[in-house]
């Protein structure tokens, strides 16, 4: 389904695959001090698919996500989102791309402690061009779909770590983005807090018909996505639980 873009240069959203990694590499170091954290990593997320990503630690997972955030430039591979290749681009439209495209998630919150829940989940939307008004009202609504619209006017340090989660799964939802990133953004949480915030994610995610890979290490969320992964030597395989 293609549906209006907010970006300059793309009218259109192309297709129903929202990410698509070909043969990314990753090589920190050189020499014989190299190492090979991605090796020829293939992934494919479409529209309203969630993927959770479960590996080790160390085996390169927040490694793949800032590649699929455009927070870091592989050595080498094709990374497209939502149809844009974006390995490439420049700098600046990499940064536009991320803003419109991509919503990201990590495991502490991140929110700015100055400001309210809602300032929190409006200040990407102005960012992006909106305005404070139509910013405001869907900040609200993100808030109440989150199950915390009674919590709008309150800082981070006056909200569970629970609420906090959400509100940042709130603002990384703001601009409406394709894909969603979350680097285990229950980690901090105890179960039934982590369920409630992946019930959350996972329907916003139905909602507007975006893709997400959900990073964690808690096998019970890992289950209710649609399909697990892990890496192994650097590449991505299907995985059981
Ligand atoms: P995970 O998220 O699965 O724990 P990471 O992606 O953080 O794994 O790290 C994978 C490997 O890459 C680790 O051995 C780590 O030390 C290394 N690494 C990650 N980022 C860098 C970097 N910027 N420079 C050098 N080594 C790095």
């Amino acid at each position: 389904g293609a549906r209006p873009s907010t970006i300059p240069w793309r009218r259109y959203a192309m297709s129903d695959v929202l990410l698509e990694l070909k043969d990314v590499r990753q090589t920190y170091g050189d020499g014989e001090g190299a190492v090979h954290v991605l090796n020829g990593a293939d992934l494919t997320v479409n529209r309203g698919e969630i993927v959770a990503l479960i590996a080790p630690s160390g085996a390169g997972k927040s490694t793949l996500l800032h590649i699929c955030g455009l927070l870091e430039r592989p050595t080498a591979g094709d990374v497209d989102i939502d149809g844009e290749r974006t390995a490439k681009l420049a700098d600046r439209q990499r940064t536009l791309l991320r803003r419109h495209l991509i919503g990201y998630v990590y495991q502490f919150h991140h929110l700015l402690p100055e400001f309210s829940a809602l300032e929190n989940v409006t200040m990407p939307q102005l960012i992006a061009g909106e305005s404070q008004r139509e910013g405001d009202q869907r900040s609200k609504a993100l808030l109440d779909a989150m199950g915390i619209g009674h919590r709008t006017t309150h800082r981070p340090a006056e909200l569970s770590g629970g609420e906090q989660q959400r509100v940042a799964i709130a603002r990384a939802a703001a601009n409406r983005p394709s894909l969603i990133l979350a680097d285990e953004p229950t980690g901090n949480l105890d179960p039934a807090t982590s369920d409630t915030v992946f019930s959350a994610l996972a329907e916003l995610i139905r909602q507007q018909n975006a893709g997400c890979i959900i990073a964690t290490h808690n096998h019970d969320l890992a289950r209710k996505a649609d399909r697990i992964v892990t890496i192994v030597e650097g590449r991505i395989q299907p995985a059981t639980l």
